[in-house]
């Protein structure tokens, strides 16, 4: 728990990602949190938020869950909104509404969006928030992204370790979820979902487009786990799943563990994208749940698993988030990444 000096400090830097969400004395700004986790971002940002003028309610959910968002992540098949449509009308009432529990990839949270309330997920260590503070350059860049991400058919990425696939991209231009997923870290639009701090952007494959290999070398990271690769794990893929996943001891973990939700769907490609963030650090020691890997600047995220972020309906509770550095990554015919660097103009952070 916070003491005195410290509470100042989480208070003014709440105030000021809830001034980038545009919260002002017109609106309603609700809190979720669940049991004692993150009880003093609670009280700071619904202190930050008195301070915009903001009306304010704290929706506190009893919870014997103490790993906090760590458990959502693990397993996404249930959360402590499932059941508690008292505490889900208010939410949906909010204009902006702060996540310190994880509802992302539930249907609570996709009615909360629909209702026009824009969500933060805000669940990382104080000093990773400070560091990660979102910037407008930086939002710019991300939409930048979006932009061409929206304009293209294609997505191809490569690395060294061998790694060659092809996404067909969903045409994605539809209200949430039916839209290119954009995380700059905060949120003044109607409806849409951030989370703080992040700093990249995904898309999708169609239901059955994604074609090839992706082969992540020594040094990429496995998260939720936090795990560091040890030896290269090779996925094959065929129309959308992963068929074959080869190498080492990793590679044969990394299948146990999708196998044991027992869920075909658990093999299923989920988004595709590359990171922006150049101020993210590539460690999987950091406290908390390491969105430094998956915003760090010139990756490319691949992942497994759910799609119902993007409008598909593939709800599977086995996630894998796996951050990959020194890939070329190209859109249609545009090279976006090479070896890990930024390539486009409008896609690079100054100094890079
Ligand atoms: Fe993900």
């Amino acid at each position: 728990m916070a003491n005195q000096a410290d509470m100042q400090e989480m208070i003014e830097l709440f105030e000021a990602e809830l001034r980038l969400c545009r919260l002002d004395s017109s609106q309603k700004l609700a809190v979720l949190s669940e049991g004692e986790n993150l009880k003093d971002y609670a009280e700071a940002f619904l202190r930050a938020g008195d301070n915009l003028g903001a009306e304010t309610a704290h929706v506190h959910l009893a919870s014997a869950n103490t790993a906090g968002a760590d458990a959502y992540l693990g397993d996404l098949s249930g959360n402590p909104l499932t059941n508690n449509p008292a505490a889900l009308a208010i939410l949906k009432e909010a204009d902006l509404v702060i996540d310190l529990v994880f509802l992302l990839f539930s249907a609570e949270q996709i009615e909360i969006q629909r209702a026009g309330t824009r969500m933060l997920l805000v669940v990382e260590p104080f000093e990773i928030l400070k560091r990660l503070f979102p910037t407008e350059a930086m939002r710019r860049r991300v939409e930048a992204g979006e932009r061409r991400m929206q304009a293209a058919r294609t997505l191809r990425f490569t690395n060294r370790a061998g790694t060659d696939v092809v996404y067909e991209l969903e045409q994605l231009d539809g209200p949430p979820p039916r839209c290119i997923l954009t995380e700059y870290g905060y949120t003044e639009t109607p409806g849409r979902w951030d989370h703080w701090p992040s700093g990249f952007l995904a898309s999708t494959g169609t239901a059955t487009g994604v074609e090839g290999r992706v082969v992540m070398d020594a040094g990429d990271l496995i998260l939720p786990q936090k795990e560091v690769v040890q030896t290269p794990i090779a996925f094959t893929i065929r129309d959308g799943y992963i068929t074959g996943i080869d190498g080492g001891a990793d590679a044969r973990r990394l299948a146990e563990y999708m196998e044991s939700f027992d869920d075909p769907r658990a093999f299923a490609v989920s988004h595709i994208g590359w990171g922006l963030n150049e101020d993210a650090k590539w460690d999987a020691t950091l406290p908390g749940i390491c969105m430094d890997g998956r915003a760090y600047y010139g990756n490319v995220l691949f992942s497994t698993g759910p799609n119902t972020e993007f409008g598909g309906d593939n709800d599977t509770a086995c996630h894998l988030d796996l951050p990959m550095k020194n890939c070329s990554l190209w859109l249609d015919n545009d090279i976006i990444v090479r070896d890990g660097e930024v390539i486009p103009e409008d896609l690079r952070a100054r100094g890079h």
